[in-house]
């Protein structure tokens, strides 16, 4: 006779890889899927009432923020609690620093799944501007060793030029290691100028281009031909590349600027002259001033958005080096770029993304059922989004999907508000209500990894990257 630990009971169940779209039970016994079905039995489990909610495998997100290279002030590990209490049960940190990593886990770990990257800063976490191929690959198996997936270039902020950009994805690629690219060469800059580059920075190679949105923000053109523009270059390297796309209208920046008082990076730069203001120190301060900018600061252990005179408090108490948000994401390009499908019926961007975590944006799951509401995608495609195609994407074989024998990773959805109201991990509940319940979590890494994570004292899952789709393709 089945018998289960867990039952969510009478929701409306999504599980895009078996085509279930309809009210059942889900049946979970240690840890695992067991069955989906009608009227399963409950005796000796514990049930949780799903109804009139959307059961969908657990969210995960391939784009958040945990930890980072060279942070100062800041706890970017508050971003635990915050992904557990926005619904999302496995993600991706994605511009980190593994030690850091573990560490922020362990102090203030929501019970969520987990893989980081390592950044890639010259001078801080590499020791050259525009690396050697030989320091790269030192860089990264230290990486890989202290638990790390691969590595990160943040183009934006620490650009390098295109030969060391197509090095380091080689490299990457040659250790079979994730390697996710934040736009952007020191011949380019953070938007649709450097996705244009990246065919040719690619080659033959693979490669995550991480949030597409940022480069159709209408910094160059109209931001609906770069929507175009991005779709035209993204389909010439299709099974070459994964992607996603988040949909917050804030960013995430920084605003440091440097003894001449000019704002230093490019992004923030692309973000003050979207509206005119001089890109130096003046207009950076009073963009804060005007309610324009955003600073972050801690408040019972979540990250919030201040504007105003308290915006600038806290970004001159950085010596500038603080970071800051503007509302910059058209919601048209947001919407096009969820939505969209190419002639074959495939979404031109793979996932959903919060590129969030310790950054107040984890609006993934809510966003993605408010264009369900609005009829832009149906239930089923939203789950495609938020769990199935991120879990191949990763190649995590066993979730995203509700196969018996499947990790119990579910996410439960109100569809009125959008919001997740609960979710699992392994069958227990890390989150009710916005509440994060769980503490730890489970630590991915690669095979190089294993020993750390093992020492590491956290729970920890070894991930083949060779099964994931940067590297297996789409067959
Ligand atoms: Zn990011």
């Amino acid at each position: 006779m089945a018998s289960f630990d867990v039952v969510l009971r009478g929701g409306h169940v999504l599980d895009p890889h078996n085509g279930t779209d309809q009210i059942a039970d889900v049946g979970i016994r240690s840890g695992k899927i067991d069955q989906v079905g009608q009227g399963l039995d409950t005796s000796g489990a514990t049930v949780h009432d799903a109804t009139g909610r959307y059961v969908m495998p657990g969210h995960i997100d391939i784009h958040t923020h945990v930890s980072a290279v060279a942070e100062r002030g800041l706890d970017r590990a508050v971003g635990f609690k915050m992904l557990a209490e926005s619904g999302t049960t496995t993600a991706l940190d994605l511009n980190g620093e593994p030690n850091g990593f573990a560490d922020g886990m362990k102090r203030r770990g929501a019970g969520i799944n987990m893989a980081t990257v390592l950044s890639l800063v010259p001078h801080e976490s590499i020791p050259e501007d525009d690396p050697r191929p030989s320091v790269v690959r030192e860089v990264l198996d230290k990486a890989l060793v202290e638990g790390a997936i691969g590595l990160k270039m943040i183009g934006g902020y620490h650009p390098f030029t295109p030969e060391a950009t197509s090095d380091i994805i080689e490299v990457a690629n040659s250790r079979t290691a994730w390697i996710a690219y934040h736009v952007g060469s020191k011949d380019s800059g953070s938007q649709i100028e450097g996705l244009r580059e990246v065919p040719g920075i690619l080659g033959g190679g693979r490669l995550h281009v991480a949030h597409v949105n940022s480069y159709t923000r209408g910094v160059i053109n109209k931001a609906e031909d770069e929507v175009r523009e991005a779709f035209d270059i993204l389909q010439r390297m299709k099974g070459q590349v994964v992607t996603e796309a988040y949909l917050a209208q804030i960013n995430g920046t920084n605003g440091f600027c440097d003894e001449d008082g000019n704002v230093v990076a490019n992004v923030p730069r692309n973000c003050l002259q979207l509206r005119g203001y001089p890109l130096t120190e003046v207009g950076m301060r009073q963009a804060l001033l005007d309610g324009y900018g955003f600073a972050q600061v801690e408040q019972d252990g979540r990250m919030v958005l201040v504007t105003g005179e308290e915006a600038v408090r806290i970004w001159e108490a950085a010596g500038t080096n603080a970071s800051l948000s503007f509302p910059v994401n058209p919601a048209s390009s947001a919407f096009t770029l969820t939505t969209e499908k190419d002639e074959n019926g495939e979404f031109y961007i793979d996932a959903v993304s919060t590129d969030g975590g310790s950054m107040p944006r984890n609006v993934a799951i809510e966003r993605t059922f408010a264009l369900v509401s609005f009829g832009a995608l149906s239930p089923l495609e939203a789950a495609h989004k938020l769990a199935w195609m991120p879990s191949r994407l990763m190649g995590l074989l066993n979730k995203g999907h509700f196969t018996p024998g499947a990790d119990g990773d579910v996410t439960i959805v109100d569809p009125l508000s959008g919001k997740a109201t609960m979710s699992l991990v392994d069958g227990e509940v890390i989150m009710k209500d916005g509440k994060s319940l769980a503490n730890g979590g489970t630590w991915i890494v690669a095979p190089e990894g294993e020993a750390t994570a093992s020492n590491s004292g956290l729970k920890y899952e070894v991930l083949d990257l060779t099964q994931s789709r940067l590297y297996a393709g789409w067959s």
